[in-house]
């Protein structure tokens, strides 16, 4: 198998509320490989967000491992982080996070200002923008631009430095299902095409399933973690006995003799 692109060993983060410790991630591991599209589902408050941010070197652990491509960056220093985050790490959040007074171009530019300067930025961020098939909005302002359109360029935006992996947390959290699903080809196909490495941070199992894999996440713990043909896929997605009117719920019912049920 390829060196995972980001290997989490025993991951966790504790925070101190008052006197009480919340254990927002509490003993992570996890493996995810150069090429993979992966989702992290989880109720609220199970763990997704802060785990991503642990794996995007934007949070510190309290205790564990994180390698990235192979290297342990515990011991960096925060300059050190930041420059393996420029480096190998896209972020996409649920809010977009366009600059309004910057157009398209410009936007997906940005993060170069803060890295080795390149003299192709303008031609790089236009064929970005051409790829997430906004070639004739690239002098638009966010304003100007539907919310998936927005987000859109902020997928250019987190690939313009070649990063090995994009993390996403509810990419899709602010759009309709029909304009998720269009997000989610459109994921799909950068993934297949380009090889991009991708994790999903949603609660929509509409987006998890077009997906290759869904970890699990409850009380900052992976409960599940599941490739698509495996025979835990279904539980997966759907949660199953994390919530009544899940599948355990179904089974139960069907064991009761009342409505078949769907299995
Ligand atoms: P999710 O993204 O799955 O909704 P989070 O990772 O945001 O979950 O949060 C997990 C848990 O950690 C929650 O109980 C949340 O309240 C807590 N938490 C997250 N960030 C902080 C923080 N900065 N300080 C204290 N508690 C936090
Ligand atoms: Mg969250």
């Amino acid at each position: 198998m390829n060196q995972p692109i980001l290997r989490a060993s025993d991951l966790v983060k504790t925070y101190r509320r008052g006197t009480a410790e919340v254990h927002a991630v509490d003993g992570i591991s996890l493996e995810i490989a150069p090429g993979e599209l992966m989702a992290i589902m989880g109720r609220s408050g199970s763990g997704k967000t802060t785990l991503l941010d642990l794996l995007g070197c934007l949070l510190r652990p309290t205790s564990g491992d994180l390698a990235v491509d192979g290297s342990s960056v515990i011991g960096a220093s925060d300059g050190e982080l930041a420059a393996i985050r420029q480096a190998r790490i896209g972020f996409v959040f649920q809010e977009f996070n366009l600059i309004p007074a910057l157009n398209a171009v410009e936007n997906v530019m940005l993060p170069l200002r803060y890295g080795p300067r390149r003299r192709d930025g303008q031609a790089r961020a236009r064929e970005l923008l051409m790829l997430v098939g906004l070639a004739d909005r690239v002098n638009h302002r966010p304003s100007e631009l539907s919310g998936g359109e927005q987000q859109r360029v902020a997928i250019a935006r987190a690939l313009v430095n070649d990063p090995g992996v994009v993390l996403a947390d509810e990419p899709t959290g602010e759009l309709d299902s029909t304009t998720a699903a269009d997000l989610l080809a459109m994921l799909r196909r950068l993934n297949v095409e380009r090889g991009v490495t991708i994790v999903i941070v949603t609660h929509d199992p509409g987006v998890a399933r077009s997906t290759d894999r869904v970890v699990r996440l409850s009380d900052g713990r992976v409960v599940t973690d599941a490739r698509r043909g495996d025979g835990a896929w279904r539980a997966a997605l759907d949660g199953e006995g994390e919530r009544e009117g899940g599948a355990l719920a179904r089974l139960a019912a069907r064991i009761a003799g009342r409505a078949p049920g769907r299995v």
